[in-house]
């Protein structure tokens, strides 16, 4: 069985945002070699996403304005409890775990095994500081 790990370095300029990184992924797969395999792709922070959906602009804000209905971003420690440890992040936290922490996606004859529409991002919530977005892969 082959093995491959990539590590992706993401820094939003902005508190908030949603990068497509289909391409690095499908780089990743190519680089391994594997033909049929599975790969994986989470974030490792928890302020962070990565999440499959459609590459739309308009669906995007809605997730973004839905998000901030669900969690609103409020520095207050009166309304987030996480806030009292001095951090002001308690709703980037609240949004990431809605998004989710990784995808897996089937290798089919060495490519990603995609719905018509799928395309895998990383979501940001409490950006403006580098992160980390690990790349696994396994197959034959
Ligand atoms: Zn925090």
């Amino acid at each position: 069985m082959k093995t491959y790990t990539q590590y992706l370095t993401m820094h939003l300029p902005e508190r908030y945002g949603f990068v497509n990184i289909t391409r690095q992924v499908e780089e990743a797969v190519r680089q391994s070699g594997v033909r049929e395999g599975l790969c994986l792709v989470n974030t490792m922070h928890i302020t962070s996403s990565v999440f499959i959906n459609d590459d739309e602009r308009g669906l995007h804000e809605d997730f973004l304005r839905w998000l901030e209905k669900l969690a609103p971003y409020n520095p207050d420690p009166n309304v987030y409890h996480h806030n009292r440890t001095g951090e002001d992040n308690a709703d980037a936290h609240l949004k990431r775990q809605i998004m989710g922490r990784e995808v897996v996606v089937a290798i089919t004859k060495g490519k990603l095994d995609f719905g018509p529409w799928e395309q895998i991002f990383y979501g940001e919530f409490d950006g403006r500081r580098p992160k980390r977005v690990l790349i696994k892969i396994i197959g034959e």
